[in-house]
């Protein structure tokens, strides 16, 4: 083996997977501030680790400059990923959507494997070190850490992710170290998460599960949509349908925009299938509208989502005008909200934002502005849609900064 000495800042995906080929060539350290490596992996799609999608491609990640992916899954793409992944013993298994996961269903395996494999390639595993400070030297790079004397290293590979979901470690370390060289930080911005809809009505929703089609619209131009299950919240809209939007919600409001969310509550029924399905409902002349609606509708909704859209839910059916009903059907299939303030990091699976990838070359991960510093996963300024995506740019651009260590 030869002397090169390279530095890995961060133990999560990216990171491993980088140590994991840096040191088929080179001697290798990873620095992880955390007392255990890859803690973000086990919280991953709910503790199995969805490790990515059989449908990758560009048109599922975002940022200021998508199109940067497309180069780096020509080089490291889905089907190096489930190659390497066979290679060290996690066979992956696809469920629906395309999503793979390692066949046993458990992420404890991935950062498992990784340890193992690390160790067989003498990698220098450090817990609880985190770099405060890296300083360029003669091309060359130093690294400084809290109580220790810097050391030198012929390249690092920063590995830091984003500042999403802090309870398992995440930061704003990355985007510091990254600024400090002098790299562009997109501000980061909290997505795959929950909405705040500020409407107390529709939080006496909360609990109740309802399969919906989910439209972002802004000036009637839909920018997202979804179409899953939708959680009513005591604060708002959960569950794989909001999160889905989540990105282009909070995007809108953080550039001062205030977007409408349109509910369907009725996707698989078109306008006219739905409106005879409704005059069956309402033969009976003497039920009250919101009692009549209990028949495709759960307990509340025809009372919440009546009064919300101007409606009064205790006339009589027969008391239906023609413009009543044309007011209800529009009810069920375009149920406009506004969200409000976005919620925090603090429940968000990923960050929008991040170290510009114009200043990153694809081929290598390194930066174009430092010699010998390449940076990695979601500490970039791509983020990818729920379903394995974001995993999948974190082992990818990991992989290819480690492969270019030699
Ligand atoms: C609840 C949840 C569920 C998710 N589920 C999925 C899923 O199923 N599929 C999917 O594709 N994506 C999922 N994601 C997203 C995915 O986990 C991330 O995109 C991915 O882990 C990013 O990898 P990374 O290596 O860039 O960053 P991370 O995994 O965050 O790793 C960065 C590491 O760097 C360390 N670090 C930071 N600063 C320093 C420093 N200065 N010095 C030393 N160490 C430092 C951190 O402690 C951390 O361990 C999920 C995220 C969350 C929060």
């Amino acid at each position: 083996m030869e002397n090169k000495k390279t530095a890995v800042i961060g133990g999560g995906a990216s990171g491993l997977i980088a140590a994991y080929f840096a040191a088929e060539n080179t001697r290798v350290t990873l620095f992880e501030k955390q007392k255990k490596i890859g803690r973000k992996i086990l919280v991953t799609g709910n503790g199995r680790c969805n490790i990515t999608n059989k449908n990758i491609d560009k048109s599922r990640y975002h940022g200021h400059n998508p199109e940067f992916t497309e180069s780096i899954f020509s080089q490291f793409g889905l089907a190096e990923t489930e190659k390497f992944f066979s290679s060290v013993g996690i066979p992956l298994i696809e469920e629906n959507d395309g999503k793979l996961f390692p066949a046993s269903l458990q992420a404890s395996i991935v950062t498992k494997v990784f340890e193992y494999e690390l160790t067989r390639r003498n990698v220098n595993v450090q817990l609880h070190r985190k770099i405060d400070k890296i300083i360029p030297e003669n091309n060359k790079l130093r690294l400084i850490t809290a109580g220790h004397d810097g050391e030198i290293f012929d390249s690092v590979i920063l590995a830091c992710g984003s500042r999403a979901f802090p309870a398992a470690g995440a930061s704003t370390s990355g985007y510091e170290l990254a600024s400090a060289l002098g790299h562009k930080i997109y501000e980061p911005f909290p997505v795959i998460l929950p909405l705040n809809i500020p409407v107390k009505a529709l939080h006496t929703l909360q609990g109740i599960k309802w399969d919906c089609g989910v439209k972002v619209l802004y000036n009637e131009r839909c920018t997202a949509s979804s179409m899953d299950e939708l959680l009513f919240t005591a604060y708002g809209i959960s569950g794989p349908a909001a999160l889905k939007i989540s990105r282009s919600v909070n995007e809108h409001i953080l550039s001062g925009r205030i977007p409408d969310i349109s509910l369907d509550f009725f996707p698989s029924l078109d306008e006219p299938d739905l409106k005879n399905l409704l005059n069956n409902l309402f033969i009976d002349k003497n039920r009250k509208l919101s009692f009549a609606l209990l028949g495709i509708l759960k307990e509340k909704m025809p009372e919440v989502i009546l009064s919300l859209s101007g409606i009064d839910h205790e006339k009589r059916c027969g008391a239906l005008s023609e413009k009543d009903r044309e007011k209800i059907l529009s009810s069920m299939k375009n149920f406009r909200i506004t969200p409000g303030k976005p919620r925090g990091f603090e429940e968000a699976v990923a960050a929008a934002g991040g170290v510009a990838v114009d200043e990153i070359n694809p081929a290598t991960m390194e930066s174009k502005l430092i010699k010998n510093l390449f940076i990695t996963g979601e500490l970039l300024d791509i983020d990818g849609d729920s379903g394995g995506f974001n995993l999948q740019f974190a082992w990818s651009t990991g992989a290819i900064a480690g492969m270019a260590q030699r």
